[in-house]
């Protein structure tokens, strides 16, 4: 049995949907994305735009997809690392 790559990384501190119907396939993103995980489809939404598609893997949730999106509700972007607080003191 293999084992891929991802199955032995730490794991992706965010992840990343798109609302198929609420994309215009602007390209925005895809070009944007620092770590180069998102595309677009090879097939056409209701509209007729080819949506923007997230690879699955490795987003570290930086949001510049969603922040050059001009598309309300088309991105969301989820943070999913704990943040852990160390009861830092004053003084
Ligand atoms: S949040 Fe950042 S890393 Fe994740 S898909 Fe968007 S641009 Fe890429
Ligand atoms: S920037 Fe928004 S509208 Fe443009 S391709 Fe990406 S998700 Fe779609």
């Amino acid at each position: 049995m293999s084992v891929h790559p991802e199955d032995t990384e730490k794991p992706d501190r965010g992840k990343v949907t798109i609302n198929q119907a609420e994309c215009k396939g602007c390209g925005l993103c895809v070009e944007t994305c620092p770590l180069d995980l998102l595309h677009l489809s090879t097939s056409l939404n209701h509209y007729g735009y080819r949506p923007a598609e997230y690879s699955g893997h490795g987003c570290s949730s930086c949001s510049l997809c969603f922040y050059v999106c001009p598309e309300p509700g088309a991105i969301t972007v989820y943070q999913l690392e704990a943040v852990a607080y160390t009861g830092r003191t004053h003084g």
